[in-house]
């Protein structure tokens, strides 16, 4: 018997997709945690976030298996009763699959994937059927207009036919699962788009996306980055991190990934703004790789020529050095990865990215330079006196031109790509094309392999300065002793305070100092200021601690860096006393 819908169990699975309760401060812990918070966290954001959303509150028992929104009267169907459709075998693994009325969501397949959905509906000329839908859902007007229905395409040119729509429009929905709430806006042109989250594992929560302006010089066009947010809330409690402070509340579906540059495309064109937006970072609200097949699958959808088209090239991915999930990065797609270090020692490293007591330094080092293997080691001392004076001309405008903005800190895609960010550095090698990412029947495995290190790919080396904590010469010849073998850039930034936060930003001196040490080592790097702190929309800023209803906790300092930092809040010390485990 050919079924239509996934059963309650199906969705059941689809909708409480759970997520890691792991904390990497908690020595020993297992990676992944099973454990099924989503109903607790989904009430309490939704609660602050949407107090006036009475049935998400109402139970914790119910909300296991109900909608966490009610449903519109207008928007109810019986999925029972509407003609069936033909089976079809969805990808595995593929968070947020279906929405909370049971439809199929297209944003989150491949074009692959969709186009194997229209043979599975008796399309006659399937590949043509998904090409069209993509269009709809990714294209630029006048081809696309990023269209949240079937509907809203009929009577159009290259519409679909009111039959087409009859038979399919119920089972599918062409929404993200997100509603832009606020937009933010900083001095710098930088803008802060909030969202709240329409469905899935933190329904009624909400996320943040930031939108980069990137001025060049005169004869080069300016462009946009944006950096996008892969989870609600962040596990890894990056203790410099504003977002880390409000632990993980859940992870954001495909479709809620993808939307977030959908809903930026429909922004900019509503504002009349047509800078090219041209790069993204998975920078923004959490750990990408703590939510991999979401964001990988996001990844393919959004590079795709004929959609949104933002070549791999121009994508990257930011981690805290999660080994194994980097390793299917580069097996499975030709995106850039960029590694969020900032420290050099393991006593520094295990406090301020507690993820480092499960992948320490040596571990890490040992993996990068398997995964990005440098054909010769770099000379120490190589660069002549002349290349140093030019690196400490350059001031932090220029490498700053090369956009980012998020939690996890770096603008890999652009720093790879920005004349003016680099035009005093040693010649950086090509990565890759910037060649349509692949065909219509193209996907994240058929790319499999292309991206290996051995073609070029190189590693972004994230490394925030924080006074007094990994700022010294000593940390500099470590953090270039610890990466000779590894082909990578680093990217110096300046830290963002926060509300709360006790670290203070290195001086300019010292960052200077810090970079003149690492090119005298014979590495190529850059330096990024901040954009958009003046409104929390800068690296390390994003998120609302206020949502959360079990912040992270502020782990104590080793003792020699206590003297770096500021002295506590009162509430957060309070909270501190009465939450912070003890430092192994
Ligand atoms: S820096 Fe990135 S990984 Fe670390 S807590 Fe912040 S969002 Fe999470």
């Amino acid at each position: 018997m050919h079924r239509t819908l996934p059963s309650a169990r199906e969705l059941a699975t689809c909708k409480q997709q759970r997520f890691s309760a792991w904390k990497p401060w908690t020595v020993g812990a297992p990676n992944v945690a099973p454990r099924a918070p989503t109903a607790s966290v989904r009430c309490v954001a939704a609660a602050v976030a949407q107090p006036a959303a009475a049935p998400l509150v109402a139970s914790h028992a119910s909300h296991a298996t109900t909608p966490a929104h009610p449903i519109p009267a207008d928007d109810t169907h019986d999925a029972e009763q509407l003609p069936a459709l033909p089976t079809w075998t969805p990808p595995a693994n593929r968070p947020g699959l279906y929405d909370q009325q049971g439809r199929l969501v297209l944003k989150a397949l491949t074009l692959p994937e969709l186009e194997a959905w229209c043979a599975a509906q008796g399309e006659a000329a399937p590949a043509n059927r998904a090409l069209q839908i993509w269009r709809w859902m990714y294209a630029d007007p006048p081809a696309g207009s990023w269209v949240r229905s079937l509907e809203e395409t009929m009577g159009r040119q290259n519409g679909f036919a009111a039959k087409f729509v009859e038979k399919v429009g119920p089972h599918v929905s062409l929404e993200g699962g997100l509603k832009l709430s606020q937009v933010v806006r900083a001095s710098d042109g930088t803008r802060k788009l909030v969202f709240t989250l329409l469905g899935g594992e933190a329904a009624g929560g909400s996320i943040e996306t930031v939108l980069i302006p990137v001025v060049r010089q005169q004869g080069l066009r300016d462009r946009l980055t944006i950096c996008v947010s892969s989870q609600v809330g962040c596990a890894m409690n990056c203790q410099f991190c504003y977002t880390g402070r409000m632990g993980l509340l859940g992870n954001l579906s495909t479709a809620q990934i993808v939307e977030q540059v959908v809903e930026a495309r429909r922004f900019l064109a509503q504002e009349g703004d047509r800078t090219p937006l041209t790069n993204l970072v998975f920078m923004g609200m959490g750990e990408p790789l703590h939510n991999t097949e979401a964001v990988l699958a996001a990844a393919d959808i959004v590079s795709h020529y004929l959609g949104l088209h933002i070549s791999h090239n121009k994508i990257t991915i930011s981690t805290v050095g999660l080994v194994p999930e980097m390793r299917a990065v580069l097996a499975r797609t030709r995106v850039q990865v960029a590694l969020s270090l900032h420290a050099t020692t393991d006593e520094v490293r295990d406090w301020i990215v507690p993820v480092n007591r499960r992948y320490d330094l040596a571990t890490l080092t040992a993996a990068l330079e398997e995964m990005f293997p440098k054909e010769e080691e770099a000379a120490i001392g190589s660069l002549s006196s002349s290349d140093e004076a030019a690196a400490a001309a350059v001031s932090h405008e220029a490498a700053a031109a090369a956009a980012g903005s998020s939690s996890s800190l770096g603008a890999a895609a652009d720093v790879s790509s920005g004349p003016e960010s680099e035009r005093w550095l040693p010649p950086v090698e090509q990565l890759g094309s910037d060649a349509p990412s692949s065909s219509s029947s193209g996907s994240s495995s058929s790319e499999a392999g292309k991206g290996s290190s051995k073609e070029g790919r190189s590693l972004l080396v994230e490394y925030t300065m924080l006074h007094g904590i990994n700022d010294t010469l000593d940390d500099a010849h470590r953090l270039a002793d610890m990466l000779r073998r590894v082909n990578c850039k680093v990217n110096l930034i300046v830290f963002n305070p926060h509300k709360g936060t006790r670290f203070q930003p290195s001086t300019d001196e010292d960052i200077s100092a810090f970079r003149s040490a690492l090119i005298r080592s014979g590495m190529v790097c850059t330096i990024r200021d901040s954009r958009g702190d003046d409104e929390m929309a800068a690296c390390g800023q994003l998120g609302n601690v206020g949502l959360s209803f079990r912040p992270s906790p502020i782990l104590d300092a080793p003792e020699r860096f206590r003297k770096f930092l500021l002295p506590p809040s009162p509430a957060v010390a309070t909270k501190q006393a009465a939450t912070s485990p003890a430092v192994a």
